[in-house]
């Protein structure tokens, strides 16, 4: 097994596109290294991408933010702007694992990983966000719902490596929020996630929303309809009702041990009211 470092995109991109056997990509690795331990993968090339310039960096841009694709929880938690924009895309990359994983796992890893249960990824899905992927051809920019395709599964092609996530440019009276349902109180993997991210108008009329469901499908699902139920409304308990009942319409989850079918239906409607209500406060609404 190679292990390579390198310091830029390209020649990341290269050493992945040339290499026959299994190439993968490392972020923090908390994912990665835990699959290699356990014998799941075997990996001929791994490539460090914590050296190449500008994956460790948040950068609030004319348009948004700009998030390195190695920027770990942690500091995601420290940057006081990011927070301010986007506290439920801040608190649901928070949300991973313990303090010790907090200091090395990214987003993007999360976004990679593809498991349905991510904590991050239905906040960022809810919240617009996009992916910039560099491979052999270029560069290419899109929607973060289509990064995985199914279980552990992505639509990355062979040599692409995501360099950063973008967040749009927060328009006044705007909030997110992220709640998940774990049976323990942390360190669990989410029986069910819900992103929420609106916008009101002066009069607190939701004017754009978008809901985001994990760990109810095999991929994390926007629900449009959930959207359309809030928006128009204040958010008063005809629309909240509808929100609830279009989120759980929109799952088709499994049985496992930590929940049932029935019971992620149920939770995804009533932490979509919950996360709502948080992410009408945050936006300034009552
Ligand atoms: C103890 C523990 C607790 C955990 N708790 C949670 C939890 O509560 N919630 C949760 O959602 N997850 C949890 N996880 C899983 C893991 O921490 C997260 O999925 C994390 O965000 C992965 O990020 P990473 O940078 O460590 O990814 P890595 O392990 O580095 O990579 C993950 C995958 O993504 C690929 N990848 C990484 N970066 C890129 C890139 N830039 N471009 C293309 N592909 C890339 C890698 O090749 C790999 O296949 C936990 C893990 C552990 C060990």
């Amino acid at each position: 097994m190679r292990y390579e470092r390198p310091t830029t995109l390209k020649a990341a991109a290269q050493m992945l596109a040339k290499e026959k056997g299994q190439a993968f990509i490392l972020a923090g690795g908390t994912d990665l290294l835990v699959r290699l331990r356990t014998g799941f993968i075997e990996p001929d090339l791994i490539v460090d991408i914590k050296s190449i310039s500008g994956t460790k960096a948040i950068q609030k841009t004319a348009t948004g933010f700009r998030i390195g694709a190695a920027v770990s929880g942690a500091e995601l938690g420290e940057n006081a702007a990011l927070k301010k924009a986007w506290p439920g895309v801040v608190e649901a990359a928070n949300l991973i694992g313990s303090k010790q994983v907090q200091g090395r796992c990214t987003m993007t890893g999360n976004l990679c990983n593809a498991s349905p249960a991510a904590d991050s990824v239905p906040a960022l899905v809810a919240a617009g966000a996009k992916a910039v992927i560099v491979g052999p051809k270029g560069k290419r920019t899109v929607a973060v719902e289509e990064i995985p395709v199914g279980p552990g599964k992505t639509s990355l092609k062979k040599g692409e490596i995501i360099e950063s996530i973008v967040l749009p440019k927060r328009a006044p009276k705007s909030g997110d929020a992220y709640l998940r349902f774990i049976p323990r109180s942390e360190m669990d993997i989410a029986v069910v996630g819900v992103g929420v991210n609106v916008t009101l108008d002066g009069k607190g009329v939701v004017t754009k929303a978008r809901v985001a469901l994990g760990a109810v499908a095999p991929t994390v699902r926007l629900v449009p309809e959930a959207a359309k139920a809030l928006i128009g409304t204040k958010m008063d308990k005809a629309a909240l009702d509808a929100l609830a009942a279009a989120c759980s319409a929109a799952c088709s989850p499994i049985d496992d041990k930590r929940g049932t079918r029935e019971f992620r239906i149920k939770v995804a409607g009533v932490l979509a009211r919950r996360a709502a209500l948080i992410a009408r406060k945050r936006a300034g609404g009552k």
